[in-house]
């Protein structure tokens, strides 16, 4: 599976991230709210080893409401902060600054037991791309924020954003390579839009869709686009052209240009929320 990353690029992100990592306190890791597990790096407990940590569950606006619920438990039950946010309109935004807080209880009562008293916290954002990280932090930080650090001639490498007196935040990601031992992670990531579609043609990957989406979400082919959803997955992708008039010069169904469409309506949010991934009972 190659997409994006090659070798030497995942070389460098995770050298970048070990460097980064060094400078702060917290980890904010975010994952896709659709697809929880393939939205995490393999290696995230190994590179944030010794760092307070919370999981934010992004665009969860685009995800089952139900299985957001189920996902956030999930992660609290197993020890991590979690919460889902959007955070291309700021909902769920306020949790982050309680939930820093939750999360480095430890190291702010040690700071205090030492008569320190308010060091700001240094936290980064990590993630893997296009899971929302930019947008995570223009709407944390807010656009209003000062950048601190960045006087022309005085500091060079890292910025950080002052968010409130009390915590500071790493102006540029940590970018995280996905897992690319399992297909089924390739199909999930490309499917909600995280990498790019190569991994299968359009049509394989809209088929693996349907698939999908007919075990878990049974009703929505039939609302969305009014037909069957009975046959192969081909068929019913065909079924898909006819309904949205994506056809040939010929008349015929344009498979393709149907796969395209089913995916930008998957992707947007316009067949409803979905989540591929299932929180475990
Ligand atoms: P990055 O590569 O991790 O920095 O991702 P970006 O911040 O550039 O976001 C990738 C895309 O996802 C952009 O089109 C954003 O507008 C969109 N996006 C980010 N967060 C959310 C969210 O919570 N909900 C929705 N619907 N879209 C989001």
């Amino acid at each position: 599976m190659d997409y994006q990353w090659y070798p030497g690029h995942m070389t460098r992100a995770r050298r970048q991230m070990q460097e980064d990592v060094r400078l702060v306190d917290l980890v904010i890791e975010l994952t896709d709210a659709r697809a929880p597990l393939s939205g995490r790096n393999p290696d995230i407990d190994s590179l944030a080893a010794g760092k307070s940590r919370i999981l934010v569950l992004n665009k969860s606006d685009l995800a089952d409401p139900e299985q957001n619920k189920a996902w956030t438990a999930f992660f609290r039950k197993d020890g991590l902060v979690a919460c889902e946010v959007n955070a291309r309109s700021g909902n769920g935004i306020r949790q982050i600054r309680p939930m820093i807080a939750e999360a480095c209880r430890e190291k702010i009562e040690r700071d205090r037991s030492r008569g320190i008293m308010n060091r700001p916290l240094r936290a980064m954002i990590a993630g893997i791309p296009n899971v929302g990280k930019s947008t995570f932090i223009n709407s944390f930080a807010g656009k209003a924020s000062a950048k601190t650090g960045n006087k022309p001639g005085v500091t060079r490498g890292r910025q950080w954003i002052s968010v409130e007196r009390t915590l500071q935040l790493l102006d540029t990601p940590g970018i995280l390579w996905p897992r690319f031992d399992d297909r089924q992670v390739g199909i999930r990531l490309a499917e909600i839009g995280c990498i790019r579609d190569e991994i299968l043609d359009a049509q394989e990957l809209a088929c693996e869709l349907i698939s999908w989406m007919r075990a878990a979400y049974p009703q929505v082919l039939s609302e969305r686009y009014g037909i069957s959803p009975d046959g192969t997955a081909f068929e019913v992708l065909g079924r898909i052209a006819e309904a949205r008039r994506c056809l040939k010069a010929g008349g015929e169904p344009d498979c393709g240009k149907a796969a395209a469409l089913l995916l930008d309506e998957f992707r947007s949010g316009r067949l409803g929320r979905m989540t591929l991934e299932k929180a475990p009972d």
